[in-house]
């Protein structure tokens, strides 16, 4: 059988974070290791986009998760384990978290593609000389840029405070001249 089947069949074909029934795919819980059963879990799309893309997370989508966390599947709870992680400082979530018991090895496993998977979410945005950049850094331009559709010139040396960053990391947003704009992270200097 292959896996989808394997898994559909151990879940009762629900996603086994969220008991939903819709769009059901495997999700590989530690990559690389193979197509084991003891690795994936079966989850809804819902699910599988807010693990990918972390800054989707809704609190209320994972209410389902004060049942996943005793799952008798590894898998199942190691990914609950992280998703409530990612949850941050949400005092339910941290409950939950209280809840949970994961021995040496699960809590090990757990950790291991939490790290792996905050990175891949969240490319490091650098500035020209490679310092990395953060929302509310000062950053100063190294030169000078036309503004497409405001009609100015942004000089070389300004100084854009309170960046923000966006989706591409290769740019930021910022004010210069009272206008929001998007800044290409080569051209500036960390302040
Ligand atoms: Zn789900």
């Amino acid at each position: 059988m292959s896996i989808e089947a394997d898994l559909l069949e151990r879940a009762s074909g629900r996603c086994e974070l969220c008991s939903a029934t819709t769009d059901l795919a495997p999700y590989d819980v530690t990559p690389n290791q193979g197509p084991s059963l003891d690795t994936h879990v079966l989850l809804c799309a819902t699910c599988r986009d807010h693990i990918t893309r972390p800054a989707t997370l809704d609190n209320k989508h994972w209410y389902g998760l004060n049942e996943s966390i005793w799952s008798e599947h590894n898998a199942v709870k190691v990914l609950a384990w992280r998703v409530l992680k990612g949850l941050g400082d949400n005092s339910w979530a941290q409950d939950l978290l209280g809840q949970m018991y994961l021995d040496d090895e699960l809590q090990s496993w757990a950790e291991a593609g939490l790290s792996r998977e905050s990175d891949e979410a969240k490319p490091q945005v650098v500035d020209s000389n490679g310092t990395v950049l953060h929302d509310g850094d000062t950053v100063t331009l190294i030169k000078d840029l036309d503004v497409k559709g405001a009609n100015f010139t942004a000089k070389r040396g300004t100084t854009v405070k309170n960046i923000v960053l966006t989706d591409d990391p290769k740019y930021i947003e910022g004010r210069v001249n009272g206008t929001r704009i998007v800044l290409v992270a080569a051209y500036l200097k960390k302040a």
